[in-house]
């Protein structure tokens, strides 16, 4: 791990390039095999077989671990979920782990399968409630944290809830997909583990689906790394060599993204057609001073609620026309959603919320757009 003293907006164009020998590419090629030349005796640094290891995978992973300001490199995973899977193998079997009620959908369903199937007990934690969630604490294995959290835009504080966790020997892992490494290092605020769905901001072209686990413990990191040789859910070499590609222009996207959602956040919160907006960074935001005092920056998704209901939603979904109506967020292009379209949604996030991934476009052009197809969905 090389020049932890340079700023982050350097380290993800620096990070990961092959040495400045004459001729060398300036890029990592993409190496396309199955298994590598071995030795007749083994020597023990061999790569032996790409299942095991890809070197089209290590500037990723170096670079996302100097990112996060581990001491070890990250693990690449097929997915972010896949990451996920991986972080849950963590809880003993008959174990228990914290979640929270607002956490991704994908990892709720997760974990209520893995309970039904008597893999581990779940306690559902109101994450933005420091003193409850401790609350649930005593008797736990893993503290699952997610901060702001999908989709509801709640913002956890880390380094309290880590430290009760570290008291009474529980690992805390966080889903730090929403805010990046350039907006909050969960590593540093006390977590023990920390996963990523790559396919969002890391990447940020909506051209890939990867995941990436980080461990603050390198011996946590072998072990996570001999499982995922077993279990095989390992990235195509062309996509980390897409998301390597991905991370070269990680600070401008998340900043341009950033000050895009922070002034349509501000232009929409006393929209005619809204009946409110959540977003981290406006003041009147129940995150807002948490953020402000542990981020840096608010993110670039909004929570938008749309008068008139779930058809009224719909019904600003079809007037978009720059926006594109899509699941996902963190790419470059704008994209908007009712998350509980899918029947897997948990109830508690409301039939007209609509979640904005918020991209790199004009900010104008956004709301003009947003505005005429608010104005259309009151028809
Ligand atoms: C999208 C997402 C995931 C799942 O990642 P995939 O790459 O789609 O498997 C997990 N956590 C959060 C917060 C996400 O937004």
């Amino acid at each position: 791990m090389h020049n932890p003293d340079l700023s982050p907006e350097s380290l993800v164009v620096a990070l990961g390039r092959p040495p400045h020998t004459l001729d060398a590419p300036v890029n990592p090629s993409i190496t396309m095999t199955s298994t590598y030349v071995g030795a007749a005796t083994p020597t023990g640094s061999e790569r032996v077989y790409a299942r095991f290891s890809n070197p089209t995978w290590d500037p990723f992973e170096e670079a996302l671990g100097t990112l996060e300001k581990a001491s070890s490199p990250a693990l690449l995973y097929a997915s972010g979920m896949a990451s996920i899977a991986a972080a849950f193998n963590l809880v003993p079997l008959g174990g228990t782990i914290v979640l929270p009620e607002t956490a991704y959908n994908g990892t709720l369903a997760l974990g209520q399968q893995k309970e039904a199937a008597g893999h581990f007990k779940v306690r559902i934690a109101p994450v933005s409630d420091t003193d409850a969630t401790i609350a649930l604490l005593d008797g736990a294995d893993v503290l699952w944290i997610e901060s702001p959290t999908n989709p509801m835009l709640e913002v956890a504080d880390i380094a309290a809830l880590a430290a009760a966790a570290k008291e009474r020997g529980i690992l805390t892992i966080v889903d730090n997909t929403f805010a990046t490494p350039l907006v909050q290092q969960p590593l540093t605020m006390g977590a023990d583990v920390v996963v990523h769905s790559v396919t969002k901001s890391l990447s940020g072209h909506s051209d890939v689906i990867l995941g990436a686990v980080v461990c603050a413990d390198p011996e946590l990191r072998q072990r996570m790394h001999g499982e995922r040789t077993l279990q095989g859910a390992i990235p195509g070499p062309f996509e980390a060599w897409l998301a390597l590609r991905g991370l070269r222009t990680l600070s401008v996207r998340v900043e341009k993204s950033m000050a895009n959602a922070q002034e349509l956040a501000e232009r929409l919160e006393n929209h005619p057609n809204l009946e409110g907006v959540r977003y981290p960074g406006l003041p009147t935001d129940p995150g807002y001073e948490r953020a402000k005092a542990t981020m840096n920056g608010f993110g670039a998704v909004l929570g938008i609620y749309v008068a008139g209901g779930a058809e009224a939603a719909e019904r600003f979904l079809d007037a978009l026309q720059l926006w594109t109506p899509a699941t996902s967020l963190g790419g470059v292009e704008s994209l908007a959603e009712r998350r509980r379209r899918h029947a897997s949604e948990p109830k508690s996030v409301a039939e007209n919320m609509v979640r904005l991934s918020v991209g790199i476009e004009n900010v104008d052009d956004l709301w003009r757009d947003l505005d005429q197809a608010l104005r259309a969905s009151a028809l």
